[in-house]
């Protein structure tokens, strides 16, 4: 069997138009763009798929790696760079006729921390992401990122139950292996062997694949300048690969926002790294669907958990100080991700108290049509519609339709308020809280339509510590 090289790249950027006016606003940190969207297209997303390889060959990097998508980015890809939407699509289709797998990995929605959702959001977050994943690529996904890589039993037995095969984590997040029936093993990132997938055999008798990429790679990509000389870094990878036993495979995981957007000239780096490996012999470059197919896993897995792959504290940078940051802060300096946490599931709670209720009233199940409604909404307004009157609990009226689609709606804002992005940062007057306080505004502001009963007062009492708070969400 050959040794095989791959390369994810995770592209995404959260939403970033205004709930009322479904445009984005000028972010003038973008400048000379109109926005983050725009800049990064232009630096990274449409030069990746006409990148200038040896020879000044033009290539799509993305037909030769494996990449996944946000559904939120590729829907401001379809609408404001279709050539770029166009080119993510067919370098997926290009892959499926190569390899019998397509390099697209879905996302779940919002990108929200999938270990902090309620359960039933999870659900919905995964199960409109795969939505999402089948109507643009036109087939199933079969494997999933998970948001920051953030894993724990609970999120892998949703993704699996949705008939998910696998998803990619970061080394440090496996806590012990063993070859099927033997001794588990206690491994750490140093001890971990990268180059083959696991099993993780969950509690209700599922079982998901694992694949950890190699960290230490990754790390010399993202942060330490393996990008300077994309030849040398792709003959790393293929001496690695060669060096390894037969049916090894070499795999890496970053931001794909590394090949050209953080890293000036990435993209023509990753072109080049890609040609090295694909002029190694015996060493083929892969996506994980196709590898997966032709080497299942004989090695079972246990999780840390809940982990992920930019917090070494668990998810603890999603709803607390825990030191963790971009720039240099403060101790204390953190303080404000609780109440936001904390702030946002009430809202959540009360939103989804309030919508089981009147919902129910008008809809057999009313969860089930919010699973379905992202895939609706796909189709245009007509579809939206066509689901509800699927579940009516009788022949609905025209303002019966309406007030569902409505209550539809804000869950929608209730779900997008817990992009990872809003606790990312270091400071809550980020764009990306900004952006997370003005949907928490949006569905409780469809709430108080809806119910006649106060929200936002109370949310923003709650909100108390997020100093930006009262510039987004008005009291009344
Ligand atoms: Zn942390």
């Amino acid at each position: 069997m050959k040794r095989g090289v791959c390369i994810h790249g995770h592209f995404y950027q959260p939403p970033r138009a205004d709930p009322h006016t479904g445009r984005i606003a000028p972010e003038p940190s973008a400048a000379p763009h109109p926005n983050w969207n725009a800049r990064i297209t232009d630096e990274c997303y449409r030069p990746n798929a006409h990148a200038a390889g040896p020879g000044g060959v033009s290539v799509s990097n993305y037909s030769s790696i494996s990449f996944d998508f946000g559904p939120t980015l590729l829907e401001w890809l379809e609408r404001d760079a279709r050539d770029v939407y166009a080119a993510v699509l067919a370098a997926d289709a290009e892959s499926v006729a190569r390899l019998g797998h397509g390099n697209a990995v879905a996302q779940s929605m919002h990108h929200a921390i999938l270990p902090l959702c309620s359960p039933r959001d999870r659900e919905t977050e995964i199960k409109w992401g795969l939505d999402d994943f089948e109507y643009r690529f036109g087939r199933p996904a079969e494997g999933i990122w998970l948001p920051e890589t953030a894993a724990d039993v609970a999120t892998l037995e949703s993704v699996a139950a949705a008939g998910v095969r696998f998803t990619i984590l970061a080394p440090r997040q496996a806590r012990a292996v063993r070859e099927s029936g033997g001794a588990w093993r206690e491994v750490d990132e140093t001890s971990l062997d990268t180059s083959v997938a696991y099993a993780v055999r969950l509690p209700s008798g599922a079982s998901i694949a694992a694949f950890f990429y190699d960290g230490a790679i990754a790390q010399s990509i993202a942060f330490n300048g393996a990008l300077r000389d994309g030849d040398a870094l792709g003959r790393a990878l293929a001496e690695r690969a060669v060096a390894g036993s037969a049916g090894s495979l070499v795999h890496v995981a970053t931001d794909g926002e590394s090949y050209g957007h953080h890293h000036r000239f990435g993209d023509i780096a990753l072109a080049y790294a890609l040609a090295a490996v694909r002029a190694t012999p015996d060493v083929e470059l892969t996506n994980y669907a196709a590898w997966l197919a032709a080497a299942p896993p004989v090695h079972e897995v246990q999780l840390r958990e809940p982990s992920s792959w930019s917090c070494a504290h668990g998810v603890e940078r999603w709803r607390s100080d825990c030191g963790c940051a971009v720039g240099a802060t403060a101790p204390g300096a953190q303080a404000w991700r609780t109440p936001l946490r904390t702030a946002l599931d009430w809202l959540r709670d009360r939103v989804a108290g309030f919508y089981q209720e009147e919902a129910g009233r008008l809809v057999l199940d009313p969860w089930d049509v919010r699973d379905g409604y992202h895939g609706a909404r796909l189709r245009g307004d007509a579809a939206i519609g066509e689901l509800i009157r699927g579940y009516q609990r009788w022949a609905l009226s025209a303002d019966e339709v309406e007030r569902m689609r409505e209550l539809l709606r804000m869950q929608r804002y209730a779900l997008m308020m817990f992009t990872s992005c809003g606790w990312f940062f270091d400071a809550p007057d980020d764009i990306a809280t900004i952006q997370n306080l003005k949907a928490a505004q949006m569905a409780a502001e469809l709430f108080e339509e809806l119910s006649g009963q106060p929200a936002r007062a109370e949310l923003l009492r709650r909100l108390a510590g997020v100093d930006t708070a009262a510039s987004v969400v008005a009291a009344e």
